[in-house]
Formats: C-alpha cells, sequence, structure tokens
C-alpha cells in the first residue's frame, strides 16, 4: 500500500491515464474510536493534462469499522466519494502532483457527523441503557401503558 498518491506528469499519457490502486488508510489520521477506517483508501481516478492544468476525476472509497451513534453497536460501512474532481497547476519544472492531501480531504468531508448502524436504529433507552433494537424495556413497556391508559381517558362518551 502506498502512502502518498503520486501522480507522475512527466510520463502521463497524452490521451490520459487510468489510475487505480489503494491508498493507506493511515493518511486520513483519524484518532478516536468512533469511526476506524481499515483496508486503505481504494482510488479509481483518470488523469489527463490539458494545457498547464492537470485535471484529475474518478472515485473514492474507504472502509470504516464504526460505533453506532445512538445504540452505540458496532457495524461496518463504506464511505465513497463518487465526484472525486482535483484541478492542478503545472509548469515545465513539475515532475510529480501528490494528491493525499486532497484525497484526505474529500474522504474526511464525506464522513457522517453521528454514524448510526441503519437508518432506523432505534438507540437505546435514556432511563435503563438497554439497546432498544434488541427489544423493548421495562421502562418502554410503561409508557406505552400509559398512552393506552390517555387514549382510554379520551374515551369518555
Ligand atoms: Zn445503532
Ligand atoms: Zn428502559
Amino acid at each position: 500500500m502506498n502512502d502518498k498518491l503520486l501522480i507522475d506528469v512527466t510520463r502521463l499519457d497524452k490521451d490520459g491515464e487510468d489510475f487505480e490502486g489503494v491508498l493507506d488508510d493511515a493518511v486520513l489520521e483519524l484518532d478516536g474510536d468512533l469511526l476506524r477506517p481499515f483496508a486503505g483508501v481504494r482510488y479509481d481516478l483518470f488523469a489527463q493534462q490539458l494545457g498547464r492544468e492537470l485535471l484529475v476525476r474518478g472515485t473514492l472509497a474507504q472502509d470504516f469499522d464504526a460505533v453506532c451513534s445512538r445504540c452505540g453497536g458496532d457495524f461496518d460501512f463504506t464511505v465513497t466519494v463518487p465526484d472525486f474532481t482535483v484541478s492542478v497547476e503545472t509548469d515545465d519544472k513539475t515532475e510529480y502532483v501528490d494528491l493525499t492531501d486532497e484525497v484526505r480531504q474529500s474522504i474526511i468531508l464525506s464522513l457522517p457527523t453521528y454514524p448510526v448502524c441503519r437508518p432506523d436504529c432505534l438507540g437505546v433507552c435514556a432511563s435503563c441503557g438497554k439497546n432498544l433494537n434488541e427489544g423493548p424495556c421495562e421502562c418502554t413497556r410503561e409508557e406505552t401503558d400509559d398512552r393506552w391508559g390517555a387514549l382510554d381517558g379520551l374515551k369518555i362518551d
């Protein structure tokens, strides 16, 4: 796995070239336990020199081991950047263009602020802490009973 994504502009094909590979996910510099990248950043890019501009476009994908912000459960998910685009000004002296920072920023910007294991995750009960995805807790049952009680109270006539 490479720890830098470099485009060698001196050898770049005039009609453009595909760049595919995996970049070490350490380049993302993510700390903390909520989102742990694994298996590297997959990139599938097309680079072309247009005059003085190096244009690079393609997709990025990164797998994460995550902790759900609602229920605290572990889950895996993939962040994809379907429209990664970078334009770099080059001159006669340019040999390599380093896209590592752009890759890092694109992935980081695509991360969810509050990762959830599934859109309808029920989270944990605020009172007893039980994971409600595994079933209702005692407190929920009481609440439900209260609600029925309130409805009964409305049926006066
Ligand atoms: Zn969850
Ligand atoms: Zn509860």
